[in-house]
């Protein structure tokens, strides 16, 4: 990934995104990234073999596509959008005709096996030279072109310059079937290479294929079909049942259940009602809606998580950056070593044949290609982060995935992440002379703008008719609570520390449960005592961490009797109380001094300098919370927590294969190599062994996505 502007690349509207046709390696996409990178005339680039896309900001594009050109030939730029029935088509009948090409071989190939004698005894052997580099040519005309065309650039080392000398190799050691065999057999191979990347490339992007098409848009009583992108904020859409909700919004008229699957991965529907809110991408499962649109599409939750999927694949694990690296050195060293294994030995040892080992050299280099490693892994974590969407998980990059593996500590934020953050008050206590119903409603008052969990559950109790006109001038002080002016009164409405803060004095009290003071004219009116519930599977998260090893830390802002009475419900051995979004900072940042990597799970609610500082800051029921969605690192689609869980193994998987696709395409290669050197392995079970582990690597890496 070369990125030159960094902070917030993905919101960067001049960014332009294009797909990349007959991109079949991912070390091409790699050249194509770092000869772009280069120009001056880029901003910003990235190219990901899995979606085999391009994305790119600047302002001289004629200048990138003569760059490709020149870069990798075959590479065509498309728009994206525009691909579609372009693509399809063209690729269908290219696979037709090589199919047809490789069955004349083949036949070619078989008939010349079987009349070698014949064919053999012909004046000069004419007759076998005719069969035999006629079927070799049918297949193998594109390779050697292709081979000598990155020669004429000075790239010299690749797959197909490996099979042309491998092949011309068996051709002047009189090995003809070999030759044609390998060849045949590397074009097939290729075949089904490119039918398994693109299959899993499709059901990669499937998953993405969540945006609405249209939306219903209601004009004076008539509807109009309209693209959810000409929709304004306040405009009226009707959705009816069946059908995806284009828009953000609130629900004006109409029951019904709808699908949320898609964004939160949960398969239960949802109950709606009038002034529920519904995000587009939920498809409307029974009732008729009508829809008061309160975001425009480009802003909607969906289109950020389309976004952000999509931008994932420019943040690359170490392991695929490796990969990367190694094939660049790999295939050169592969090439002398062959050169050498065919000239030293008949050079020194007694009785040695150059024709055997120039054979044995042959093999080994048809067995060394790198193809197996350089495709799948990229695919694997393509599939990990796809996979982990479909479960309401979203990865910023391959890079957190892997963190993800190594994390030792979760540090889980108390209110509104282990707790359901929906506040019941259990006792309401007026001092100075004040009443019950004043303390609530100058809260209720006061706190009628924030966000805070504390704040929302003390407007709910309220529930009386309401005046927002009494309220001015609003300020919010995070860890502290909330100032404002109701009927031209100054009120703090807040906690103990906001209390001496603010010089208030007050009496001090000591109870279970979280405690809001409400101060009128700087006099203390009262407190509110209001108690939270843990959420329903908090207690199993922290004992399903325990299980894996994973230490588990608490850190709120409430005061320390409600956090050590949750602390205990929930296992945990450390937490901290009182503190202030500052202090959980230095916090996260002596954690971080500790063996193994530090998650920090939040709601999002005044915490992003934290989940900016972990090494994986995870948010959480982000759905409406943009501030979480674009600092944290994963975010979690629902309020669960135990989709940390849930995300930790769908790291663990995706690392797991793609490890085993290292090892096992490492493994048989080494074999073949030993055995190729010995003169064991012949050059039919070479390209055998070759196209078979890319097979199978490639298809393990589409298990991720499954899982
Ligand atoms: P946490 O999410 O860990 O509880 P916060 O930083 O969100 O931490 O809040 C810390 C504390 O600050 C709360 O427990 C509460 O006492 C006080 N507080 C914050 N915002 C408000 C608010 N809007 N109304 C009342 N108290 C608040
Ligand atoms: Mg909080």
């Amino acid at each position: 990934m070369l990125i030159k502007q960094n902070d917030g690349y993905y919101k960067n509207k001049r960014m332009k995104k294009y797909t990349l046709k007959n991109l079949d390696c991912a070390s091409c996409a790699a050249k194509i990234e770092g000869n772009l990178a280069k120009l001056e005339e880029v901003k910003f680039v990235n190219v990901s073999f899995a979606t085999s896309s391009l994305t790119i900001d600047t302002d001289d594009f004629e200048k990138i596509k003569n760059k490709i050109k020149e870069v990798e030939p075959e590479v065509e730029v498309i728009e994206t959008g525009k691909e579609k029935t372009l693509v399809s088509n063209s690729e269908l009948a290219e696979n037709k005709w090589t199919i047809i090409k490789a069955i004349t071989a083949l036949v070619l190939l078989l008939a010349g096996i079987i009349f070698n004698d014949k064919l053999h005894n012909t004046p000069f052997h004419i007759a076998e030279y005719i069969i035999f580099v006629t079927a070799y040519l049918l297949v193998g005309w594109k390779v050697i072109a292709l081979a000598v065309k990155n020669i004429i650039r000075g790239q010299v080392f690749n797959e197909h310059f490996l099979m042309t000398i491998a092949t011309l190799g068996a051709f002047a050691i009189d090995e003809m079937p070999e030759a044609v065999a390998v060849m045949l057999f590397y074009v097939v191979g290729e075949l089904f290479q490119d039918i398994a990347v693109n299959r899993s490339r499709k059901s990669i992007k499937s998953l993405l294929e969540i945006k609405p098409d249209y939306a219903n848009i209601k004009n004076n009583g008539n509807i109009v079909k309209v693209s959810p992108e000409d929709v304004n904020i306040g405009d009226i859409i009707v959705v009816k049942a069946g059908e995806k909700i284009p828009l953000d919004g609130e629900v004006i008229e109409g029951d019904s259940f709808i699908d949320t699957s898609a964004l939160t991965g949960e398969s239960v529907p949802r109950k709606i009602k009038p002034k529920d809110n519904v995000l587009s991408g939920m498809i409307n499962q029974s009732g008729l809606l009508t829809v008061k649109v309160t975001k425009l599409f480009g802003e909607s939750s969906i289109s950020k998580i389309l976004e952000m999927v999509e931008n994932a694949s420019s943040k690359k694990a170490e392991t695929e950056k490796f990969i990367t690296t190694f094939a660049k050195y790999y295939t050169p060293v592969v090439v002398f070593g062959s050169l050498f294994l065919a000239v030293l030995p008949p050079l020194f040892i007694q009785g040695a044949m150059f024709s055997d080992w120039i054979y044995r050299a042959l093999v080994v280099l048809v067995i060394s290609c790198p193809c197996a490693l350089v495709i799948s892994i990229p695919l694997g974590y393509f599939g990990g982060i796809g996979g982990a969407s479909k479960r309401g998980i979203l990865v910023k990059g391959s890079n957190f995935l892997d963190a993800l593996t190594q994390v030792k500590t979760v540090v889980f934020d108390k209110t509104g992440t282990l707790t359901k953050g929906e506040f019941k008050i259990s006792e309401i206590s007026p001092s100075n002379g004040f009443n019950e119903k004043t303390v609530l409603e100058y809260a209720a008052y006061a706190e009628y703008n924030s966000n805070h969990p504390i704040a929302k559950s003390i407007f709910e109790s309220y529930n009386k008719p309401f005046d927002n006109s009494r309220i001015e001038n609003v300020e919010e002080v995070s860890g502290h609570g909330v100032k404002a002016f109701i009927d031209k009164k100054e009120v703090f409405v807040g906690n103990d520390k906001f209390l001496h803060k603010e010089n208030i004095v007050h009496d001090k009290c000591e109870v279970d449960g979280t405690v809001v003071h409400v101060v009128i004219e700087k006099k203390y009116a009262g407190y509110i005592v209001i108690s939270d519930t843990l959420k329903d599977d908090a207690i199993d998260t922290i004992k399903k961490l325990n299980n894996k090893g994973i230490n588990s830390v608490m850190l709120t802002g409430d005061n320390k009797y409600a956090a050590e009475l949750f602390a205990k419900k929930l296992g945990i051995k450390e937490y901290y109380a009182e503190l202030l979004p500052e202090n959980k900072v230095e916090h996260i940042e002596s954690l971080l001094q500790q063996n193994g990597k530090v998650a920090f799970v939040g709601d999002g609610i005044n915490d992003a300098p934290v989940l900016a500082r972990a090494d994986v800051g995870i948010a959480m029921g982000a759905l409406g919370s943009d501030a979480a969605i674009e600092t944290a690192d994963v975010v979690l689609m629902t309020d669960s927590p135990h989709k940390v869980i849930d995300a930790i193994e769908v790291s663990a998987r995706t690392r797991r294969i793609v490890w085993q696709n290292i090892i096992f395409a490492l493994g048989v290669k080494s074999i073949f190599i030993i055995l190729g050197i010995f003169g064991i392995a012949t050059m039919w079970e070479a390209v055998f062994g070759d196209m078979g582990v890319a097979l199978i690597a490639i298809l393990n890496a589409t298990r991720v996505l499954k899982g």
